[in-house]
Formats: C-alpha cells, sequence, structure tokens
C-alpha cells in the first residue's frame, strides 16, 4: 500500500520511516531529490488523521522543495520530515533528540529546519544529535529567524514583477495591498515603506493593523476585502489558496506577488490568471529568501550575505517569466520548467566532473565542525 504511494507522488530516492516506542517517535523523513546538493526542509510536527496522510503530506512537501531548491539556483535537493503527533501535547527532548539520531543516521543526505509545529527550541536538541540541521539559535552558529530574508526576497520578486507588468524601474507610487501582517507581511511593508510604495494593509489580527497603521500612517483595509481592494499589486502574506473561485473574477490589481505558499487554489487558477492579463509572481519562486537563508547558514552564516543572497530572487524571477513568455505557458509552469531544467543539465555535468557541484558535501564536512 505504502509502496503504491511512495510511486504516485514522485520519484523519491529513498524514504526513512522513524520509530521509537519509548520516547513516543512517529516519523518519515522523504529524501525526493539530491541530484544538486544535499535535501534540505523543515520537519513538520502535526497531529495527522492517519500514518497515510502524514506520508502523502511528506512525499509532497519533499518533491515541492526539490523545485523551490532548484529554481532558486542553489546546491540543495529537496526532503521534508514529518513527526505524527501534537505538538502542545506530545513534545519532549528525547523525541527530538531520537528524532536527531534518525536524521543523523543518513549521514547528511538530508538536512532538517524548523517548519510548522516545530521551534528552534525543538531544533537545538536535534543539533545535540547531528549536525545536519539548520535554523538553531544564532548562539549556535545559526541564522536565526529567517522571516526578514523570506520578506527582502518577495520585495525583490515585487520589483521584477513591476518592472515586467508595469515597466516601472522602482516602486515609488505604486499601491501595493499587503494581507496578513505577521513575520512576512510586517518585514515587507516595512522594505516597502523605505522603497516609498503606496502601502495597504488587512490582517485579522487587528492588533497587528493599528501597528503599522500608527506606525507609518498606512491606510488599512478590511481583512475580507483587501484581496479585491484596488491596487497595482496584490501580496499574499497569509494563508494559501487565496486565488480560488471566489476571488478571481473579483480581482483589481495588475500583479499578485506576495510570500504566501501555495497561493493558487488550484493550477486552473494560474492559467485564468494568464488570461485575465494579470501577472503571477509563483509562490516558491518570490518566498525562497528563507530557503537562500539557510543555505548560507551551511556556508559559515552572515547576515549580509543572506540579504546578498535574496537578491537573486529578482533574477530568478526575471526568468521565470521569460520563459512563460516565450513557451506561452503559466507562469507557475514556467517555473517548474526552470528548475527541472536545472537539475537536468547539472545532474548531467556532474555526472561527467565533480568540480563545484561537489561543494554541499565539502559544506557537510564544515557542519560536522560546527561547535556543539
Ligand atoms: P505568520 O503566522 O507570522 O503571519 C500570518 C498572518 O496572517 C497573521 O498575522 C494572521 O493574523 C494573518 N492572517 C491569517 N488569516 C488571514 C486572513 N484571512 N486575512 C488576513 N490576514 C490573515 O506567518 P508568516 O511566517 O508571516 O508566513 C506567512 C506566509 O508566508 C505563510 O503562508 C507561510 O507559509 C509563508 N512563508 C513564510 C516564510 C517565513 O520565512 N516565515 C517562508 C516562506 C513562506
Amino acid at each position: 500500500m505504502s509502496f503504491e504511494l511512495i510511486e504516485k507522488h514522485g520519484e523519491h530516492e529513498e524514504i526513512l520511516f522513524c520509530y521509537n516506542k519509548d520516547v513516543g517517535l512517529k516519523a518519515i523523513i522523504a529524501i525526493h531529490n539530491t541530484t544538486l546538493g544535499p535535501a534540505l526542509g523543515g520537519t513538520r510536527m502535526w497531529e495527522y488523521e492517519n500514518e497515510e496522510d502524514a506520508l502523502v503530506d511528506v512525499l509532497r512537501l519533499s518533491k515541492g522543495m526539490t523545485y523551490k531548491a532548484a529554481a532558486a539556483g542553489l546546491n540543495l535537493g529537496g526532503g521534508k520530515a514529518v513527526i505524527i503527533g501534537n505538538p502542545k501535547k506530545h513534545k519532549s527532548e528525547a523525541l527530538f533528540r531520537a528524532f536527531g539520531a534518525y536524521v543523523n543516521s543518513l549521514k547528511g543526505l538530508y538536512i532538517t529546519a524548523e517548519d510548522v509545529g516545530t521551534t528552534v527550541q525543538d531544533m537545538e536538541y536535534v543539533f545535540m544529535e547531528t549536525p545536519f540541521v539548520t535554523g538553531i539559535p544564532k548562539a549556535f552558529g545559526g541564522s536565526g529567524d529567517p522571516s526578514p530574508y523570506t520578506a527582502h526576497g518577495v520585495l525583490m520578486g515585487i520589483k521584477a514583477a513591476v518592472k515586467r507588468k508595469l515597466n516601472a524601474d522602482s516602486l515609488e507610487g505604486v499601491r501595493v495591498a499587503v494581507q496578513g501582517l505577521g513575520n512576512v507581511g510586517s518585514n515587507l511593508v516595512d522594505y516597502l515603506v523605505a522603497e516609498k510604495a503606496i502601502v495597504t494593509v488587512g490582517d485579522i489580527d487587528k492588533d497587528r493593523v493599528s501597528k503599522l497603521v500608527d506606525k507609518y500612517g498606512l491606510t488599512a483595509v478590511d481583512p475580507n476585502g483587501i484581496v479585491t481592494s484596488e491596487c497595482d499589486v496584490f501580496a499574499p502574506c497569509a494563508m494559501g489558496a487565496v486565488i480560488n473561485d471566489q476571488t478571481l473574477p473579483n480581482l483589481r490589481c495588475q500583479i499578485v506577488a506576495g510570500g504566501a505558499n501555495n497561493q493558487l487554489a488550484e493550477a486552473r487558477h494560474g492559467r485564468a490568471l494568464k488570461e485575465s492579463g494579470v501577472l503571477y509572481a509563483p509562490d516558491y519562486v518570490i518566498n525562497a529568501g528563507g530557503l537562500m537563508n539557510v543555505f548560507v547558514e551551511l556556508e559559515g552564516y552572515s547576515s549580509e550575505r543572506a540579504i546578498d543572497k535574496t537578491t537573486q530572487v529578482y533574477d530568478n524571477m526575471m526568468q521565470v517569466f521569460q520563459i512563460a513568455e516565450d513557451n506561452d505557458v503559466t507562469t507557475e509552469d514556467a517555473a517548474n520548467r526552470l528548475a527541472e531544467s536545472r537539475i537536468k543539465h547539472l545532474g548531467a555535468l556532474r555526472q561527467h566532473h565533480q568540480g563545484r557541484m561537489a561543494r554541499p558535501f565539502s559544506t557537510l564536512r564544515e557542519m560536522t565542525n560546527r561547535q556543539k
């Protein structure tokens, strides 16, 4: 049964089922593809309805990480882990250390990080058992909170989309509606205000709205109405599936470009955006700044280099737009093509000579020297 499921959800290289009765660990690590480098992706802790749901989730998410890293131009592969359990009830030091030992057994083929349901503290326990973990506290050489870097990448993606669609080199006077003022959205607003964009904001959390309205004198929009408010750029930075059958006919923007994951409810909504002339910045390309930040952590972390790295989102996005135009496909399809072509061509190169392609694995040796 499980093998059928695994085959149905992409050509994964390796799946590791982790079980430790004493500490209550039930986890799955999925390594989708390591052509470009070690498989990096966070560990999600979730109370899945059943084990099949957990397996499907980890298969889907690990494949997504392969595409994200490849389109971001990083020498990383795609992987992900899920721990089955309630993050509010079932966490313990022993559980994360037992999980860390499993990560370690993969000898660097998989590198983990935080995700939904796991925290920096949990990763600290994982780090006690393995060096193959990112998102650890700054005191241990980690990169800390990725959100400011994700937000900076999103800013770069918005700039690229504005250049492409409005032929403008600056965001001055460009109307941007930001939905969601959490970690990513609030940092994005700071950047947009500094660029002199005309920013409107919406969040179901009134305190978050009033904080930014008071700080910058911005206009607040009803959280239900911000998706369809009149603007140049709609920047989703809250939940997924925000572009759906209900919102799509009522959009009054020219560009959709924001940090949220899985913005399109279904692939057909991407086609509908294309047909209606709205330029969509594919989510996994525009929100790759956080991944770029942890990649810098693998090389020896510096905040300046991480910010510098995230400026690459501009060029990545421009490439995606060009592929979409040249092939008359959606920008989402174009992003997939960009990722697949990088894996194909660099994978072939790797077979012939190691060169700098060997870098991620040499980096892993450096990681093993990291101080505990
Ligand atoms: P967060 O939880 O800090 O913030 C989300 C905000 O959205 C909250 O303020 C919440 O009140 C608001 N919100 C929820 N539902 C809403 C609605 N219906 N209308 C308006 N506002 C609503 O999360 P975050 O870390 O800022 O992440 C935001 C999005 O970006 C998520 O989709 C996340 O998966 C994605 N993302 C985040 C990162 C990162 O570095 N944090 C990286 C990549 C992708």
